[in-house]
């Protein structure tokens, strides 16, 4: 019978932040991938653990990945482990768990700390709907493509940046959604000198135009504002019918729904949608 492949997040500065299970997972597997073993040694000895461990990193998950799927197949338990966080955000992992998975192997998730949901949940900002963009892709095309799709991204974007990159983003992102666009900027979260910095995109710039960026940063991004129907367009409202008569709605309800929003006369409406004008 096969092992288990657990996911178990790492503190992402605050020691603290470890919990049973977590360290109950790292003892009872019989061997640790980690990103870099170098680190992760450090977490054992906090812990008081000895454990083998094998390396697990983007520069060698082809090979690496195979390796540990046959061992798990062979009935040992792997716990995979990065540097700091969740595995498989922005980090690796994501091969692994869908290898293993695709082979039938259990995967489970130990729940545990994340810069993303750590920073999302400080923001104050809207967290019904979100995208992580994690980190801006390097190459200036793909960047500009990206930053482009996200011009009129109503939800709240998550980014992943690191400090000697933190000045320039913040420049592209004031330039294409705006200098007045609201952001909060996480640094060094759960650490020492945690700090929270509520501003607009434009004042964010400023400040690192003046103060050199230090530390892990996630950048929380207000999401634009929603495109508002045109008042009084009656091709909008009546395909605004449409759309809620698939919705179930009758024709009536719906001509009066649409009507309210796009600022028409009900009657109006209704006998356009009957086509009677
Ligand atoms: N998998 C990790 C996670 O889920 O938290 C993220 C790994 S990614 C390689 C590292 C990035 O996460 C950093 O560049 C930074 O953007 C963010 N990060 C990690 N720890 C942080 C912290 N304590 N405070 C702020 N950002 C952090």
């Amino acid at each position: 019978m096969s092992g288990t492949l657990y996911v178990v997040p790492t503190p992402i500065g605050n020691l603290g932040d470890i919990s049973k299970r977590m360290a109950d997972t790292l003892a009872l597997a019989d061997f640790i991938a980690a990103e870099d073993t170098r680190v992760t040694v450090k977490l054992l000895n906090h812990l008081g653990l000895r454990k083998p461990m094998t390396p697990y990193h983007r520069h060698n998950q082809d090979t690496a990945g195979p390796a540990i799927l046959e061992r798990l197949q062979a009935g040992e338990s792997c716990a995979l482990v990065t540097d700091a966080g969740t595995p498989a955000i922005s980090d690796p992992g994501e091969d692994l768990v869908a290898l293993c998975a695709g082979a039938g192997v259990p995967v489970c998730a130990i729940p545990g700390p994340c810069a993303l949901s750590t920073a999302l949940s400080v923001a104050g900002l809207p967290t019904a709907r979100f995208t992580f963009e994690g980190f801006l892709p390097q190459n200036k095309k793909n960047r500009r493509a990206r930053l482009d799709a996200l011009r009129g991204e109503e939800r709240t974007m998550v980014f992943y940046e690191a400090p000697h990159k933190l000045a320039a983003t913040l420049e592209e992102l004031a330039q294409v959604l705006g200098e007045d666009r609201r952001a909060v900027l996480c640094r060094e979260l759960t650490k020492l000198h945690e700090e929270i910095l509520r501003a607009t995109l434009g004042e964010l710039a400023e400040t690192f135009r003046q103060r050199e960026p230090r530390g892990e940063f996630v950048l929380v991004v207000d999401g634009s504002d929603p495109v508002q129907e045109e008042a009084g367009d009656p091709q909008a409202a009546l395909e605004r019918v449409a759309a809620l008569r698939e919705q179930g709605c009758s024709l009536k309800q719906a001509a009066a729904q649409a009507a309210e929003e796009f600022g028409l006369k009900r009657r109006d409406l209704y006998e356009m949608a009957l086509g009677k004008r």
